[in-house]
């Protein structure tokens, strides 16, 4: 024979000695049916009661079933927010041959919740990045996620999109009901592999197409379009939900993901964001008029910063890092050494 323990717990309706009483009673019967113990094996019980129970103790209930020899202690739980109310829990301790692993614990009313402060921490881990046009969101974004392990959301991407959508179907994006009235018809969906994005529009890959400068201007505007954020901020949410993300964007760690762990806002000056940009378009061997494009990101800086819904801002918890004069891999050694230090806590 060796001492095991079982555990319990039951919640009631109200608190009064009766309905206590009752729902302790039948707690300690289901825990003694369900483990087939003798009362004379029971060496001990505790109690614990949620401090809104005052009306009685609930060790009283042990007496009146018969479990007369036993030490019995009822103390009461400290209020944790968020926990059980009216709850009731036991630790038996008998004397029996069984081992441990076959003692069978008793949960009843809806009592099989941990409290919150025994929950373990939320595994997954979200990364915001937001910032203007060219501050280097994307280069290092895909950087991290390939280095870390996280799935690369693109926002900006579901936002070209929607304009992409609108200017191949002469849908006007200046004017909001006609949009939105479309919306439903306008089919995203994405596909993340080591630290790539590709979207899809009705089923058709447009990765690529999305890029030109006239489905940037659209999806400048169609993004100013409440029912638009609406459907594509439910959409990035659920990606977050069901995985460690790092998301970029212009409202993730004010709007879409304000509980990230990880919150920075890339900021570059415009000349060198136009520069970046030429750049990138040199590589793929498309000339670029450097000041026309910095004609463009401003209006479209402009246009992020004062829309109503949503604007480009900062989370009063980012991290700002101005990249005007640091290279990518600068940028991406700081923001992975907040990653880091997350993964880590
Ligand atoms: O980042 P990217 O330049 O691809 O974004 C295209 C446009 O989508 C932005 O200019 C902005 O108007 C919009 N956008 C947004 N909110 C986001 C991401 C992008 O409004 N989270």
């Amino acid at each position: 024979m060796a001492t095991r323990c079982i555990r319990g717990a039951i919640t009631v309706e109200v608190d009064d000695r009766e309905a206590v009483l009752a729902g302790t009673e039948q707690m300690l019967r289901e825990i003694i049916k369900q483990n087939d113990i003798k009362i004379e094996d029971i060496s001990s019980i505790i109690f614990t009661a949620t401090n809104d129970i005052k009306s009685v103790y609930p060790a009283v209930a042990a007496r009146a079933i018969g479990i007369v020899d036993a030490a019995l202690m009822c103390v009461q739980e400290l209020y944790i927010d968020g926990s059980l109310r009216k709850c009731i829990r036991v630790m038996i301790s008998i004397e029996s041959d069984k081992p441990q692993s076959e003692m069978n614990h008793v949960y009843l009313e809806g009592a099989r919740v941990l409290r919150p402060d025994l929950v373990k921490k939320k595994s997954k881990l979200a990364v915001a990045i937001d910032g203007p046009a060219g501050s280097g969101k994307s280069t290092v974004a895909k950087l991290l996620a390939e280095k870390y392990s996280l799935i690369y959301v693109d926002t900006g991407a579901m936002y070209r999109a929607v304009g992409l959508y609108c200017l191949e179907n002469s849908i006007d994006a200046d004017i909001p009901d006609e949009v939105s009235r479309v919306l439903d018809d306008i089919n995203i969906s994405l596909e993340n592999s080591s630290g790539m994005q590709r979207i899809y529009l009705d089923g058709k890959d447009v990765t690529e197409a999305i890029r030109t400068q006239k489905a940037a201007e659209y999806a400048s505007k169609v993004a100013a379009i409440p029912s638009v954020r609406a459907a594509l901020v439910k959409l990035q949410r659920s990606l977050a939900e069901k995985q460690s993300v790092i998301m970029d964007g212009r409202d993730i760690g004010s709007n879409v993901l304000t509980d990230a762990q990880v919150k920075v806002y890339l900021d570059a000056d415009v000349e060198e964001r136009a520069q970046r940009r030429c750049h990138e378009l040199a590589e793929k061997g498309i000339a670029a008029d450097k000041a026309k494009i910095e004609e463009e990101i401003e209006q479209r800086d402009k246009n992020d910063k004062n829309r109503e819904c949503n604007p480009l801002t900062a989370a009063p918890d980012a991290v700002i890092i101005d990249t005007t004069a640091m290279s990518i891999d600068e940028v991406s050694d700081a923001i992975g050494s907040l990653i880091e230090k997350e993964i880590n806590r």
